[in-house]
């Protein structure tokens, strides 16, 4: 029996109590016996246009009580393989980038080490350096499969090197991912020139638009970002942005012509079998958001990150041998 379990929502309706992501327990003492923690980082000094994502994490744990442990479309009951807590949020500096990833790396580091699977709450995309540097002194470079309407790989915004449109080329840079292993998936919107999306590949991301995810079709692409990330430890980033804005309006950088609820939700399910070591959920900007419409769905993919760790658990203790048979 799982030690960190939801709130029981048939002994207390599931509007009771504190808010934490799903009503798990919130614990701050991480411990060995988790197999995942839930942690914000209210940080939203890297956005370049709206502002406003500090209070994604808030906003996500609101609306997530509404979630269920039994995950009716990959069949399976999520704390029947696994246990974790909500930590809380990390410490951030407002307005400071460098501070505010010294203190992150500081809780991210101590959960990896810990064998805790970090499922983070952003905050803006510039958190995602923070968490790739703790993971990658945990488990070396790093594969990425990256859902976001951006490739993020802008050299500088405004002659500063950090920040949400930078992560993934100063990510490379330091040495934390591994490019081979890299794909984005869902760039589209104007840019600032023809060459923008051929910055991403030049650092040898494999990347993909849209567009081509339509004409391509969810289930290949499924299948082509299990060919490009495996084998080896691999971080998931979802901005929450790859999501069209008539299903994600509460955003600091939204694009129209994304994808459904349905689909971005399926995309996830699909990505069984990939060894995730960490996950995020960035860029809800709640002010913007419309009856939870945004937050709900965060809420919702989040929980499909849970269920992928539910399942490898899973495929884990199926798959564990047995121990040999004495001979007679
Ligand atoms: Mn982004
Ligand atoms: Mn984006």
């Amino acid at each position: 029996m799982p030690k960190y379990l939801p709130r029981d929502s048939f002994v207390t309706p599931r509007f009771c109590g504190v808010r934490t992501f799903m009503r798990l327990p919130h614990v701050e003492d991480l411990a060995p016996d988790m197999d995942f923690a839930i942690i914000g980082i209210p940080f939203d000094g890297g956005q370049s246009y709206r502002s406003g994502a500090r209070f994604g994490p808030e906003a996500i744990r609101d609306a997530s009580i509404l979630l269920r442990p039994f995950n009716a479309e990959q069949k399976i009951t999520i704390f029947d393989y696994i246990s974790g807590v909500d930590y809380g949020d990390c410490p951030v500096v407002p307005g400071y980038i460098e501070e505010t990833y010294k203190k992150t790396e500081i809780t991210l580091r101590l959960a990896a080490d810990l064998g805790i699977i970090p499922v983070v709450l952003g905050g803006d995309h510039c958190i995602t350096l923070a968490e790739l540097r703790a993971l990658h002194q945990c488990h070396g470079p790093l594969g990425l499969v990256h859902f976001d309407a951006h490739s993020d790989t802008w050299d500088a915004y405004f002659e500063q090197k950090y920040n949400h449109g930078t992560t993934f080329r100063r990510a490379v840079e330091e040495g934390l991912l591994d490019p081979a292993r890299v794909i984005q998936v869902g760039m589209r919107g104007p840019l600032y020139g023809a060459d923008d999306l051929n910055a991403a590949r030049e650092l040898g991301f494999e990347v993909y638009t849209t567009s081509d995810l339509r004409r391509i079709g969810f289930k290949n692409m499924v299948e082509k970002i299990k060919a490009r990330v495996l084998p080896g430890p691999v971080f998931l980033s979802f901005d929450i942005d790859f999501v069209d804005p008539a299903f994600a309006p509460g955003t600091g950088t939204p694009e129209v012509g994304g994808v459904t609820s349905w689909e971005a939700l399926e995309l996830v399910r699909g990505l069984r079998g990939i060894p995730f070591v960490g996950f995020d959920l960035v860029e809800v900007l709640p002010s913007y958001d419309h009856a939870q419409v945004t937050s709900l769905l965060a809420a919702n993919i989040v929980y499909e990150f849970l269920t992928l760790i539910a399942i490898a658990k899973q495929e884990r203790s199926v798959c564990t041998p047995c121990p040999s048979i004495p001979s007679a």
